[in-house]
């Protein structure tokens, strides 16, 4: 026997009936999206290497150890899976000089690729949610895309996701203080761990983000980046404020929120639950202004977010929200193959209007096609036994209701009966 072949580790196949969840999930969050005006973009998910390592920064988890890149032996090109959606939704917006009579609001949805230990809720091949709204400076629309996250939560049912906010200011006032830090940082030099050194001071921010227990009374002490912002900045991050307040939505301000990507100015935020132990942050986002001039387009501000599907899908069922998978509304029991041509085109017409039906597949007896429409979850069995043929009719027998009789309907004119089979 040959070796069985498996998928590769960290990468998961996603099969029924757990798919159906994802199907749902996905018609949620298309009729958010069409009820906010943000458009479907499709991208590659091959992009050229040289877009992550300058669109992310080189200093990033994401571009240090976490990408799957390699070189295309056919012709020598760099290229790597994508990590995440912005960088090639605002790659393919410059190319297709998408910008130029005015913001865009675009989403999407699809797999990314990390190479991280895999775990709960932290996978190699993973799936997002994203939209990016370009050419829009805010901070309505900042408020805008942290709402529509919002709304998502309602319709999903999901409660306990909390907002946390941040402002990262503008670069001239990151600098001063990214200095301040590093002063900070280097008069404590011996209380930095191996990671904080070599970071100190290719990318002194990070630190702040260390989940080293023995490092957090040192960066709870660090200079604040809110007291180095200057007025307008501030004004951005008040004026988001307000907006939320004023539609109800409560936050947090997290001073050291500052999220792995370098591109990311003034507002940066995460949803984050406390259901699903460590890997709690269901969708993060945020500002990034300079983005699409370093990747190569004219000036033009940007703010977005990507949510972790299976993160969302994983809180879902841990909340019991998520509806049971969907069931056809009929099973066809076809007891004596000569009676296909009969059956065949029946089901057909009835899934012209809409039905669903499950044809029995294979043959076998009567009593185990039965079962088959039992576990099939139907609530019709719909059955074109020799009898009720002869006198041009198919029998309807309700498989959930005890309380109906089993009744015959013509088979030539199955529209007119066709509908009783969609009643609940
Ligand atoms: P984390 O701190 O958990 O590594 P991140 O900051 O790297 O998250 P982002 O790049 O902001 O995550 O991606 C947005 C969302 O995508 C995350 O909030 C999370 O829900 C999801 N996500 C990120 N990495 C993974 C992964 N390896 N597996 C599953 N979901 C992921
Ligand atoms: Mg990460």
């Amino acid at each position: 026997m040959p070796e069985q072949i498996q998928a590769v580790k960290g990468m998961n196949d996603i099969l029924p009936p757990d798919s159906a969840r994802w199907e749902w999930f996905e018609e949620a969050v298309r009729a958010l999206m069409r009820r906010y005006g943000y458009q479907n973009i499709r991208v590659p998910i091959v992009e050229p290497t040289p877009l992550f390592v300058r669109g992310l920064g080189e200093v990033t988890d994401i571009v240090e150890k976490e990408m799957y890149s390699f070189v295309d032996g056919m012709n020598g090109d760099a290229l790597t899976l994508r990590p995440e959606g912005t960088a090639g939704v605002v790659r393919a917006a410059i190319e297709h000089s998408m910008l130029y009579d005015g913001g865009k609001r675009l989403y999407y949805m699809g797999p990314m690729f990390r190479h991280e230990r895999p775990q709960r809720g932290r996978y190699r091949q993973f799936h997002q949610v994203g939209v990016e709204a370009l050419g829009h400076a805010g901070p309505d629309v900042d408020a805008e895309v942290i709402l529509m996250c919002r709304t998502l939560w309602r319709d999903l049912g999901l409660a306990d996701v909390r907002l946390e906010l941040n402002c990262l200011g503008q670069p001239a006032e990151r600098r001063a203080h990214r200095a301040a830090l590093v002063t900070h940082f280097e008069t404590h030099r011996e209380l930095l761990d191996a990671e904080a050194q070599r970071r100190l001071h290719s990318n002194p921010l990070r630190i702040l983000d260390t989940k080293n227990p023995a490092m957090q009374a040192l960066v709870e002490a660090a200079p604040r980046l809110m007291d180095h912002l200057g007025d307008e900045s501030l004004a951005h991050f008040e004026g988001l404020c307000r907006m939320l307040d004023a539609a109800g939505q409560p936050y947090r301000v997290n001073h050291r929120l500052v999220r792995g990507m370098d591109y990311y100015s003034l507002t940066v935020f995460e949803w984050i639950t406390d259901r699903l132990g460590a890997q709690g942050t269901v969708c993060g986002g945020g500002r990034y202004d300079g983005l699409v001039e370093l990747i190569g387009g004219k000036p033009a501000p940007g703010i977005g977010w990507g949510l972790g599907i299976e993160r969302v899908l994983d809180l879902l069922q841990q909340s019991g929200t998520a509806p049971p998978p969907p069931v056809p509304d009929a099973y066809a029991i076809v007891p004596d193959a000569a009676a296909l041509p009969v059956a065949v085109p029946v089901c057909e017409t009835l899934r012209a209007a809409g039905v669903a039906v499950l044809m029995h597949a294979g043959g076998g007896s009567m009593k185990s096609q039965f079962r088959r429409a039992d576990a099939s979850g139907a609530r019709w069995a719909l059955v074109f036994g020799g009898s009720e043929m002869a006198a041009g009719m198919v029998a309807l027998k309700p498989l959930r209701d005890a309380t109906t009789a089993q009744t015959a309907r013509p088979l030539g004119d199955v529209s007119a009966w066709a509908s009783e089979l969609l009643k609940r």
